[in-house]
């Protein structure tokens, strides 16, 4: 066996990280081996803090260390406009534009029969109780334009048509089957600026 069995179980919880392939995962469980135990204490404590603290806004769904996130709690934004997007880390791209001042809600995934992920393994009924409790004038789709990303876009617009309001969704400059994440904050910004009516 090249690796004891502790470390190759080290090397996979590495490696299931995303983004990490087996070269980078070996080398993170070496840089594990060498580090002092107190910092291999802290680190776990860290981890498992923020897993314990960081729970979903009871209202849009994205990160947060409260029941309602800072974003819905400001009374600054404006809660009759929702942007969906599918994962938090959207939310931060959109934030980083500064240029939406509406309130967001995080689907967290795509409809995807592929992998048997269906409208309610995602938080679709979340979003339609918020529509159908709040003043909301307008629904903003910002999910990416992947197969996925398109069937979850018109599932959800169908949804929302019997309330009679707006529903837009950003087009402009964002590549087909890209991520958000990666578009830059110049196109994001038009993005949003581009909407248009579903
Ligand atoms: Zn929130």
């Amino acid at each position: 066996m090249l690796y004891t069995q502790s470390f190759s179980k080290l090397i996979d919880v590495f490696r299931k990280m995303p983004g990490v392939g087996n070269k980078s995962a070996v080398r993170m469980a070496y840089y594990i081996l060498s580090l002092p135990t107190e910092e291999v204490d802290d680190m776990i404590s860290t981890i498992r803090a923020a897993k314990e603290k960081i729970g979903y806004c009871s209202l849009c769904q994205n990160t947060t260390e409260q029941e309602v996130c800072e974003i819905c709690s400001n009374p600054k934004r404006d809660k009759s406009v929702i942007c969906v997007v599918e994962q938090p880390k959207d939310v931060v791209a959109l934030e980083k534009t500064r240029e939406y001042y509406g309130t967001y809600h995080v689907l967290h995934g795509c409809i995807s029969p592929m992998d048997s992920i269906g409208p309610e393994d995602i938080k679709i009924k979340e979003l339609l109780a918020r529509v159908a409790d709040a003043e909301i004038k307008e629904v903003i789709m910002a999910i990416s334009p992947s197969i996925e990303g398109e069937a979850t876009t018109m599932y959800i617009s169908k949804l929302l048509k019997p309330f009679e309001i707006k529903v837009t969704r950003i087009a402009y400059g964002i590549p087909v089957g890209g991520d958000l994440e990666y578009a830059d904050q110049v196109t994001l910004a038009k993005a949003i600026e581009g909407r248009r009516e579903i």
